[in-house]
């Protein structure tokens, strides 16, 4: 039994994590300050006598003896992450400062929940780890794009300066239950517009490009990241290579809940990627194998009965 910290584990990967390693046989602290997290996503596991939950923000330093840090915490909605741009570099930045200082002290493995978006909208297509980005460094996603980067730099620098034991995870657009309805991300978007019959909001000409990745491929990346030996220490890609414009994944939900929505174009946001795929041979080669199990439509498939039970009522958030 291992005994790990999971920050941002509240939300929608870690409590997705926190269940998972929970069922392994390990200790599991929780550790949340719910800003986009929320307790009824844990409430479950909080019989299982080895599940801790502390409220907690990781801009200020935390002390605890583990053997393993997940850090997680960090808003991933544009919509969130914008709310308060400063607050999101301090969490990046000071989290990652606060998680990395405590890794040193107790000689912990910490993994960095890192992004494609330090990639910023690609000119490289698909995206391999060696690709430095285009980011704007000071538009409106900068806050989470440059505070995951400097996040990286930080765990890199920890690990050449002090032997910090690390390992990075690049995460790729990542969907499934657990969601929040109100979450501003597309997939949860349009499975909620179009169970509720209302319009589906296409930002732009819908022909921007993502990849989408179910939660449990993702979880079973990050375990076998963290399980690598002290030599690999990323960045590696954890997504699924699956690429969809946001007309084909309105269609494919429109179709899968057969409603009847229209499709109404808004706005694009600034700065929104055009395109975005993982190229996922390093992490093939390095996670034993580890490649997205799960396509597309079973996916969406799963994560439409979730929140059709949400929002009738089944499950109480
Ligand atoms: P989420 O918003 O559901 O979860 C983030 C969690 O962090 C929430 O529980 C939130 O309350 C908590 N948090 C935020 N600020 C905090 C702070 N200062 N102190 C303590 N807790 C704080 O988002 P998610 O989709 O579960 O993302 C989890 C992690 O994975 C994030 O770091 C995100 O950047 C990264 N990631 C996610 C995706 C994706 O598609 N889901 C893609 C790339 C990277
Ligand atoms: N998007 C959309 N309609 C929505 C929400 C998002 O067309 O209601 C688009 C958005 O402009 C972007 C893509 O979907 O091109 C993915 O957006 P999301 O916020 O999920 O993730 P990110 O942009 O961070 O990859």
């Amino acid at each position: 039994m291992k005994r790990i910290l999971v920050t941002g584990g509240a939300g929608f990967v870690g409590s997705h994590l926190c269940e998972r390693l929970l069922n392994e046989g390990n200790e599991v602290i929780c550790l949340d300050n719910y800003f986009t997290g929320k307790k009824s996503k844990i409430t479950h596991l909080i019989d299982n006598p080895y599940f801790e939950i502390v409220r907690h923000d990781v801009t200020m330093p935390y002390f605890i003896e583990v053997d393993e840090i997940y850090n997680l915490a960090c808003p991933a909605s544009p919509v969130h992450y914008q709310y308060n741009p400063i607050k999101t570099i301090k969490t990046s930045v000071m989290g990652a400062v606060n998680m990395l200082g405590l890794a040193k002290r107790i000689k912990a493995k910490v993994l960095q929940a890192s992004t494609s978006e330090v990639y910023g909208d690609p000119e490289i297509h698909p995206q391999t780890e060696n690709y430095w980005g285009h980011v704007n460094p000071i538009g409106i996603r900068s806050c989470y794009d440059e505070g995951k980067r400097c996040a990286e730099s930080l765990f890199m620098n920890y690990h050449y300066q002090n032997d910090v034991r690390i390992k990075v995870i690049r995460i790729f657009n990542t969907y499934g239950p657990k969601m929040e309805p109100d979450d501003g991300r597309v997939v949860s978007n349009f499975i909620v517009q179009a169970l509720k019959g209302e319009d589906i909001t296409i930002f732009g000409d819908g022909l921007q490009t993502r990849s989408f990745q179910y939660v449990s491929d993702l979880v079973e990346g990050m375990i076998r990241m963290m399980a690598t030996g002290d030599d690999f220490i990323g960045p590696v890609n954890i997504g699924n290579p699956g690429e969809f414009t946001m007309i084909e994944l309105a269609q494919n939900i429109i179709d899968l809940t057969g409603a009847k929505s229209n499709l109404i174009h808004m706005p694009l946001p600034k700065d929104d990627p055009t395109q975005r795929q993982p190229d996922i041979s390093l992490a093939k080669e390095k996670l034993n194998g580890w490649e997205p199990k799960v396509p597309l439509k079973e996916g969406l498939t799963k994560t439409i009965e979730y929140f059709d039970q949400l929002l009738s009522g089944k499950i109480i958030r």
